[in-house]
């Protein structure tokens, strides 16, 4: 047990190394981005059938590295780390993918918070088709240890990714999308009068009583509002006074709406503009869960066209015709309009 342990360290260093130094696994330069090529096919193919001509971010995948020289002897020279259940976050980087590639100065905005080197690599990777890579870098770089399982079966290394794609991505772009909301109570006695309410994650909930405009719109803004509630201090009697919501670094390039506690009926009408506190923003995609074999997909459009990016379908990248059936909405995802 002990030389496995050892053994996945090793390789854990291995490929921190070659995360950190991409040119070692450096392919083929390309004269066209993913994004170029993707756009290129769905604007030019005249035929019925619009899929993307090779496999983009397949489902899983198996990524092969040498063995350090700290390896044991008696252990083979290659070792792979095979991916499982990885739709948790697919959807989500393939969305990420096309926002910083088809907005200029996206990249540099969401850098500040996940770092230059990280938006770099991550671009480079996709680009390079290096599919594997990309969620490796994803999972070693940006998410917890926590939230995956990992372990070490002979002389490979298994990361399962089952759960829930807003933890396994969502909670992870740092302070991107946090909003603060300060309260204050009227009960000169309270235990904790003021209080600073700080959220890194959008999460909207179902109006109570349906209004008479748009449904999202309005959760949006309830999310946003100032409002008066009962205080919940123990002992305290008094009303609780939130101000208006706030981003805390400016409003985000793009924003994630966790659209999980809504039911299908409520979401008949999707708007293409929200307004954000202040903001506007447009709708860009969205990720969708087959609750049956709890699956997330994608969508997202590009030049007016939707496609449906599906990591486990051989064609994993479509024209989108009509909405996709038996699938529930997980999150809505907006970019903001520029200031035009
Ligand atoms: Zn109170």
């Amino acid at each position: 047990m002990e030389s496995k342990l050892c053994y996945a360290l090793t390789c854990t260093e291995d490929l921190e190394h070659l995360l950190s130094n991409p040119e070692e696994g450096a392919q083929i330069e390309r004269t066209k981005t993913l994004f170029e090529e993707i756009r290129a096919s769905v604007n030019n193919n005249e035929e019925q059938d619009r899929s993307f001509w090779r496999p983009v971010l397949p489902w899983g995948g198996v990524y092969t590295i040498r063995a350090g020289r700290k390896a044991i002897s008696c252990t083979p020279l290659y070792v792979k780390i095979s991916l499982k259940n990885t739709c948790t976050i697919d959807g989500f980087l393939m969305l990420l993918y096309v926002i910083l590639r088809e907005n200029e100065t996206f990249p540099r905005e969401v850098g500040l918070f996940l770092g230059k080197d990280f938006v770099e690599h991550f671009l480079y990777l996709m680009d390079s088709y290096d599919y594997t890579t990309v969620k490796l870098l994803w999972i070693w770089d940006r998410m917890s240890k926590r939230q995956y399982r990992s372990e070490v079966n002979r002389a490979a290394l298994e990361i399962d990714l089952f759960g829930n794609e807003h933890e396994n991505f969502t909670k992870n772009l740092e302070n991107l999308m946090s909003t603060v909301q300060e309260s204050l109570c009227t009960n000169c006695n309270c235990p904790a009068r003021f209080q600073e309410l700080l959220q890194r994650t959008i999460n909207i909930s179902p109006p109570r009583e349906l209004p008479h405009r748009d449904l999202i719109q309005s959760a949006v803004d309830e999310f946003f509002c100032p409002k008066v509630v009962l205080c919940n201090e123990a002992g305290c009697d008094g009303l609780r006074e939130f101000s208006h919501r706030v981003f805390c670094h400016g409003p985000p390039p793009f924003v994630i709406l966790n659209m999980q506690m809504w039911r299908s009926e409520n979401l008949a009408y999707v708007p293409y503009h929200l307004a954000l506190c202040d903001h506007r923003y447009s709708l860009e995609g969205a990720t969708l869960f087959n609750k049956e074999e709890h699956h997330y997909s994608a969508a997202f459009q590009i030049d007016g066209y939707w496609m449906h990016y599906d990591g486990l379908r051989s064609d994993n990248l479509v024209l989108l015709n009509k909405p996709p059936e038996l699938l529930l909405l997980s999150s809505l995802v907006y970019i903001r309009c520029s200031d035009k």
